[in-house]
């Protein structure tokens, strides 16, 4: 017995020593030579492919500045890796109705080498994601997620780059929120582990085969590992996990800068210095989103120590407003202009007006009007106001929601219904978001709400809470025919506008329980809309809110 489970465990090791050797290769970097590597990165594409109506970013623009880096870099005798942190889907219906193809391809022609996996790549069904993957010839790097049956990996773990005589490990990690988050449907069979559990195990790996380890994650940047009811992000990997040098994340859609004392800069603006956020030795960094800066680090790798030189967030074509000589509003360029590369542009191009097209076609129909008139909704609950509050709240599993009537900018008449209606109603782009408050919070919260006069766009439309107001007070609020209990905690959907503060509403966006789905407010009535047709505008007739 004894000597048997010896012998076992004496295979055991040789096999792995075995195959760890042959795996390794050995360093090739010279003693004492100074080797210059660029990282580019960006994060949070959503969508965004195609500039936006100023101008600002999109992907013909980004290729231009990124191969002129590209050329610079190697003039100098550099290598460069360019990544992305994720979340290339969701968040523009021209993208979102052609599967990000026109995204994910206009990827590989800028010619990104790898991508961390995002929470909202999985708004679409496995098949989808492995169609994306046949478009591009980069890995999507995902260290902690696995088929639940066979208990393998889905994605690659990571992947290493020989540049020159470096060799670079790049390893991608999702957060496990990501199921939390998504939808249930196209996550059966999928388990997230903890990015945390992953990296450790992996680094001793990688640093065998590595000289530079960088992980690519959507995680998220919570200052000082703040991360409330979020899954941990960026900072608690840092500080949990040695060996890392550098993460390039996504998923919070920050700026990460801290200024020259290290002190992080909260509201950062274009054109400002930015320099990553540091963490037990490991570089941190975010470019914001959709594309409107890509991330420069210069770093510089010697004797086995990989140090930064330099850092910024270079501005795609981002403007700002200024008056001009006759005291006129105007938006001029923050940084130099970038041309849009033209071949990626005429490549886009059909895409674009493919995806315009289709916002045409018949999502659903509903038998009368939904009213979202300015001089209705912003005067008494609305069967709108009450449907765009129930989509939001059912999209993200929340007891209750409220809306702004202010962000409710058309009707919809009775019949068919397109995208493009959706669009209209709401065009501003909110993602929903959600809260989770204990029972007086959410009581001091919906006194505040139901205060709001009409005729302003703070006046509140609900769903899911049956309401009495008085003379603008607050009298009774009840969730699910209960009456709101102090020690109970409840989840209330809102839009990140109204959480941030929009409309004088209180600030939610920095609670603890504060949680962003990343959806975008019209996608999540279109949905809706398409699951629930054909819709009855009666049964949406005011909600519960009484008035007197
Ligand atoms: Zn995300």
């Amino acid at each position: 017995m004894k000597n048997s489970a010896l012998l076992t465990l004496a295979a055991f090791t040789g096999l792995v020593s075995l195959s760890a050797t042959a795996g390794a290769s050995e360093p090739q970097w010279q003693k004492d030579k100074s080797y210059q590597l660029t990282i580019l990165h960006t994060n949070d594409n959503h969508g965004r492919f195609w500039s936006n109506r100023h101008g600002e970013y999109g992907m013909a623009a980004r290729k231009t500045l990124i191969d002129s880096i590209r050329a610079e870099v190697a003039a100098a005798g550099g290598q460069l890796l360019l990544l992305s942190g994720g979340d290339i889907n969701t968040g523009v219906p021209e993208s979102d109705l052609q599967d990000a193809e026109p995204d994910f391809k206009g990827m590989g022609m800028i010619g990104y080498d790898a991508m961390a996996i995002g929470n909202h790549e999985f708004d679409n069904e496995l098949a989808v994601i492995r169609k994306q993957q046949s478009w591009v010839d980069f890995p999507f790097l995902a260290a902690n997620i696995y088929d639940e049956k066979s208990g393998k990996r889905l994605f690659k773990p990571y992947q290493i780059f020989t540049k020159g005589d470096l060799r670079i490990a790049v390893m991608g990690l999702t957060t496990d929120d990501t199921k939390k988050l998504g939808n249930p449907e196209f996550m059966g069979n999928i388990a997230f582990t903890k990015p945390v559990d992953e990296a450790k195990a992996l680094v001793p790996e990688l640093q065998e085969k590595a000289d530079v380890i960088i992980a690519t994650t959507h995680m998220g940047h919570y200052q000082d590992a703040a991360f409330g009811i979020n899954a941990p992000g960026d900072v608690t990997l840092a500080r949990s996990v040695a060996g890392i040098d550098m993460i390039i994340g996504g998923h919070s859609q920050d700026p990460v800068c801290a200024d020259a004392q290290g002190q992080m800069i909260t509201k950062y603006k274009a054109g400002m210095a930015c320099m990553p956020d540091t963490q037990n030795g490991t570089l941190i960094m975010q470019a914001h989103e959709w594309g409107k800066y890509v991330g420069r680090a210069d770093l510089e790798f010697k004797n086995g120590e990989l140090n930064l030189v330099s850092y910024q967030l270079i501005p795609v074509n981002l403007k700002k407003k200024v008056k001009n000589a006759e005291g006129k509003k105007v938006r001029v360029l923050i940084g130099d202009e970038i041309a849009e590369d033209a071949k990626l542009k005429a490549f886009l191009t059909p895409y674009q007006e493919q995806g315009q097209e289709q916002l045409q076609q018949k999502i659903g129909s509903v038998d009368g009007k939904l009213e979202g008139d300015r001089g209705v909704v912003r005067f008494q609950p609305t069967n709108m106001g009450h449907l765009i509050a129930l989509a939001q709240m059912e999209k993200v599993g929340a007891d209750l929601a409220v809306m702004n009537s202010g962000g409710i900018r058309d009707s919809i008449a009775e019949g068919e219904i397109t995208y493009k209606d959706v669009l209209k109603v709401q065009p501003f782009a909110n993602i929903v978001s959600f809260v989770e408050l204990d029972g007086k919070e959410l009581w001091d919260y919906l006194s505040v709400v139901a205060s709001k006069p009409i005729d302003s766009g703070a006046f509140a439309q609900f769903a899911g809470v049956d309401l009495t107001i008085t003379n603008g007070e607050l009298k009774t609020a009840s969730v699910n025919g209960q009456a709101i209990d102090a020690g109970k905690t409840y989840r209330m959907a809102i839009n990140s506008y109204i959480a941030s503060g929009g409309d004088k509403y209180p600030a939610l966006n920095t609670h603890s329980g504060y949680v962003n789905s990343g959806f975008v407010d019209a996608e999540v009535l279109k949905d809706y809309i398409q699951n629930n047709s054909p819709l009855s505008a009666s049964a949406h007739d005011k909600g519960n809110v009484i008035r007197n």
